[in-house]
């Protein structure tokens, strides 16, 4: 399938003969540049329906999220063309173009930045999906604009059958998400045998598409490399401690370093406890990648393993401090994705609950976390720490955080009598794959 993916990809590159076709067909006023006057259009500008031959395409937009947030939704965007014959681009803005290699080999996944549906960016002559549907208009063959994150009812008819069916006749659409919706393909009816025959393992279907399209830049990789060659490479195993805090008054440095040591040495017992001897001797080396935007819990551990003898030698490295997120900064991102591959190449993981940073790096690593659950003093005991710190994933799969109800008879997708799909560990109304 990626053979004949890369077949079509080739074909209907941005700026082939396809593409152009395509573009000006469906793009009604003068596209911003000059670029239109290049081509000859005019035969194709009634036709909008799209034959077997034409190429038909989703775009990913300019999101708005985090670096983890964006590569799930593309990969769930790419999937979601493998199984209705169209073409991935995307429109990645200049913060995000130097991090990834092109999947495709020679050509291109970039949608041209110069290109424009109408005067701004798919302007105003694409329709938006939710709209549509609420006007039950079901005759669209204009450039279409789906939500995919959006939570009203009307956009998550994206998910019925039907509406795929109608779906089909749309060359362009474009697609705005931060979501890995990938699990809701699996219920629906219309995809489900291909999904099947594609993925006999259901478990690993972000490790294959996340595989296929994310690898690095020669930037990221010298990064990562040296990285990896200096710190990691010649220890006995390699831990990932990926902590995400979102709200550092709630949840202080203290009480969750506390708890990354519950989970980390009582519970999935992967650093050693420390010794009240001072002499007791070492027999394998650790090496643990602490992945934060602060600093304060590599510190703090580098030193508590320093000071107090243990059964293993535990260096503590991190590749970035960035302290606080940013959006729309290459280099930010540049460090969010070394980190994220760094990761991946770790032997055990524990990740934070809810993040989908981590969900990347557990897929791209093929590996089950540790799901911490990072303590909040605005709910349960205050400061005192109950309950599990952490538990083993039961699928390396990320989960989608948002779906819509399955039991919604409007959407006509139910989930499914097997254990495909299951609610997430960290996200009760979420679903994953196992
Ligand atoms: P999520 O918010 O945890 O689901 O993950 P996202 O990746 O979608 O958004 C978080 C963003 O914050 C990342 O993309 C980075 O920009 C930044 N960030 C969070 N944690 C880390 C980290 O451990 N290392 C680096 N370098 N950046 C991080």
């Amino acid at each position: 399938m990626l053979r004949d993916y890369e077949q079509r990809h080739k074909r209907c590159e941005p700026l082939s003969e396809s593409f152009n076709r395509s573009f000006f067909q469906e793009s009604s006023s003068s596209p911003v540049g000059t670029k239109k006057q290049n081509y000859s259009t005019k035969s194709h500008q009634t036709s909008h329906v799209v034959d077997d031959d034409d190429c038909s395409y989703v775009v990913f937009t300019r999101p708005t999220n985090g670096l983890g947030n964006r590569m799930l939704s593309m990969s769930s965007a790419f999937l979601y063309a493998l199984l209705t014959n169209r073409v991935l681009l995307v429109d990645f803005g200049p913060d995000m173009t130097h991090l990834f290699s092109e999947p495709v080999p020679n050509s291109t996944w970039l949608f041209p930045e110069d290109f424009r549906f109408g005067n701004r960016i798919y302007g105003s002559k694409v329709d938006d999906f939710g709209s549509l549907m609420k006007k039950k208009n079901n005759n669209y063959t204009d450039p279409v604009l789906v939500n995919i994150s959006s939570s009203f009812l009307h956009d998550k008819l994206f998910y019925s059958n039907g509406v795929q069916d109608g779906l089909q006749k749309v060359a362009w659409l474009i697609l705005k998400s931060d979501q890995y919706f990938v699990p809701y393909l699996f219920l629906m009816s219309g995809f489900r045998a291909k999904l099947d025959r594609m993925f006999p393992d259901k478990e690993a279907v972000f490790h294959h598409l996340g595989r296929y399209l994310f690898t690095p830049s020669d930037q990221a990789w010298g990064l990562i490399a040296r990285f990896y060659d200096a710190y990691l490479e010649k220890a006995d195993e390699r831990i990932g401690l990926q902590i995400r805090v979102l709200d550092s008054k709630a949840s202080p440095t203290a009480l969750v370093l506390k708890q990354v040591l519950r989970c980390a040495q009582k519970e999935a017992q992967i650093l050693p406890p420390l010794a009240t001897k001072q002499n007791e001797t070492a027999t394998k080396k650790l090496a643990v990648l602490v992945a934060s935007l602060s600093s304060e819990f590599y510190i703090e551990l580098k030193d508590m393993f320093w000071k107090r003898a243990s059964a293993s030698t535990v260096g503590f490295h991190q590749a970035s401090r960035e302290e606080v997120q940013r959006s729309n900064d290459g280099s930010h991102n540049m460090m969010a994705w070394v980190d994220i591959y760094l990761l991946s190449l770790c032997d055990v993981l524990v990740t934070s609950g809810w993040s989908t940073f981590g969900y990347v790096a557990q897929g791209l690593g093929g590996l089950r976390p540790w799901i911490l659950q990072i303590p909040d003093t605005k709910y349960g005991g205050g400061d005192t720490l109950w309950g599990q710190a952490c538990r083993r994933a039961v699928s390396m799969e990320p989960c989608f955080h948002f779906p819509p109800s399955y039991d919604d008879n409007k959407v006509g997708v139910r989930v499914d009598g097997s254990s495909t799909v299951v609610h997430c560990e960290d996200v009760g109304g979420g679903l994953k794959l196992v």
